[in-house]
């Protein structure tokens, strides 16, 4: 950290040269800017410097190397780690950045580096277009491309990666580089799962693919059903077309008009259908899932968008996450994932999922770093929950889950499901043929670990 002369002299001039604004500590709106997704996070950024363009980005990156602070970047706020703060450094926030355009003859999409998925698929919708998003409308689309993606239409259109074409990205030394698979070819494939290691991408190009349609079987059970429930929904998947995806899962029952008011706040099996068509197909395919003895269903044709923001999260919840990817789930996995439902905690917003893979994720180009593309299946508990007193038993919940889905596991993991959970982890979640190849993007481009507050490569 520079002498306080500098620093002080050095913050006024960021804050004449910003569009956008700068929160320290002393500021006015200062702990609403460091707010994130997970209330578990308290982080106390010196500096939060929320910009407006990518002048400001590169303003930004080079007032904190002057100044030698450590730099976050802040895209949707949603990673369960805390990743886009730190304490005691400069945040650079891209929230006020969220312009979409879209350009539907070259099926492509211009996003800024700080919209949420909710940005782009409701530009995308009138022209029924869409590309793999996150299951989430307030995830931002930054972290969510960049670590991989993956959503409803994966296995029809691939990972959120497969469809990019360019990165616009602000580096450690705040150069601008438009990064596509012609212009720095090494470091474009580093950004196919490799996240926010390289810089600050400012905007990114995807492809988007023609959408007409979008329907959905959404059905709760009771939780003995849950063994045949699981078996139905892996059956029709492995049976079915690449359109249809979706999850087997654990919830507590919501308080929604469509949940029977003696099952609210109690734990619940169900399955969640989504298929990229229309609902004559989806439901023919849901049949054996509608045939289990159910206590709700909703079948419906449903806007992606719609369907997009029709589970989110409430925020101000604390947050443990975890994932497994796994060979396949034969009846024993069924048995084991079914019976950890039995403690899962409740009632919370806390979810045991288990959805599938394959499709067009396994056929995509097996070069980058994203090693989970092989898996058929996926596990992922979630702990969601309000109560401080419950964060032991909410955690333990995640980390059991894992145990027992061990003898399934194929030892990659998504980095973006899961939290910190050391350098192995990171390892697995790039894959261990690809990270000399990172480390050494990594030195070439940020030498001095600057981007360090991600699921971190080091320099080689
Ligand atoms: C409710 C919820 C639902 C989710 N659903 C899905 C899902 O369906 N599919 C899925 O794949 N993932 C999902 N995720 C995980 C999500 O993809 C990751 O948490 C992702 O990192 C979030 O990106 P963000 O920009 O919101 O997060 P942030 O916390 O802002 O950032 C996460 C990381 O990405 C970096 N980063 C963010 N934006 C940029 C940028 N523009 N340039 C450089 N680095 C950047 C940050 O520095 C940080 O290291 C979900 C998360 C939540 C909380």
């Amino acid at each position: 950290m520079a002498p306080l002369s500098k620093a002080g002299a050095a913050l006024t001039a960021l804050r004449e040269d910003l569009s956008g604004e700068v929160f320290t500590p002393q500021d006015p709106g200062y702990d609403g800017a460091r707010t994130v997704f997970n209330a578990m996070i308290d982080r106390k950024p010196a500096v939060i410097a929320q910009c407006e363009s990518t002048a400001d980005v590169v303003t930004a990156v080079r007032f904190a190397r002057d100044l030698d602070l450590k730099v976050a970047v802040r895209g949707g706020g949603h990673s369960v780690a805390g990743m886009s703060l730190n304490d005691g450094g400069l945040v650079v926030d891209l929230r006020r950045m969220h312009e979409v355009t879209v350009h539907p003859a070259a099926r492509a999409v211009h996003i800024e580096g700080g919209a949420t998925m909710s940005h782009l698929d409701r530009a995308c919708q009138p022209y029924d277009l869409a590309t793999t998003g996150g299951r989430a409308s307030t995830t931002g689309v930054g972290g969510f491309v960049l670590g991989g993606g993956t959503g409803w239409l994966d296995r029809k259109f691939g990972l959120a990666v497969d469809n990019l074409l360019g990165v616009d990205l602000v580096t450690a030394d705040g150069e601008l580089l438009h990064v596509t698979a012609e212009d720095h070819p090494e470091l474009f494939w580093g950004l196919h799962g490799g996240g926010g290691n390289f810089g600050v991408a400012t905007s990114l190009t995807l492809r988007l693919h023609e959408l007409p349609a979008m329907s959905i079987a959404f059905v709760l059970y009771l939780p003995e059903r849950g063994p045949e429930v699981v078996r139905a929904f892996r059956d029709l998947i492995e049976a079915g077309p690449p359109e249809a995806s979706g999850a087997a899962l654990y919830v507590t029952g919501p308080p929604e008009d469509f949940v029977p008011p003696h099952l609210v706040g109690l734990l619940l099996a169900g399955a969640l259908l989504t298929y990229a068509g229309p609902e004559e197909e989806m439901r023919e395919l849901a049949r054996p899932l509608l045939a289990i003895p159910h206590e709700s269903e909703i079948v419906t044709a449903i806007p992606y968008a719609d369907l997009q923001s029709m589970i989110d999260d409430p925020p101000g919840m604390r947050n443990y996450w975890s994932a497994e990817y796994l060979t396949g789930i034969p009846d024993e996995f069924v048995n084991a994932f079914c019976a950890r439902a039995e403690s899962m905690p409740v009632p919370t917003g806390t979810q045991h999922l288990v959805f599938p893979q394959g499709g067009a994720i396994a056929s995509g180009p097996a070069d980058y770093p994203v090693p989970y593309r092989d898996a058929p299946w996926a596990v992922h508990p979630f702990g969601i929950w309000e109560d401080e007193a419950d964060d032991e038993r909410c955690r333990q919940w995640v980390k059991d889950v894992r145990a027992d889905v061990e003898p399934w596991s194929t030892g990659a993991v998504y980095l973006n499901f899961i939290g910190d959970e050391g350098g192995d982890r990171v390892v697995s979640g790039l894959g261990s043929e690809s990270m000399r190849r990172l480390g050494e993007l990594k030195r070439k481009y940020d030498p001095d670990n600057v981007f360090r507050f991600n699921h971190n490569i080091r320099p080689l």
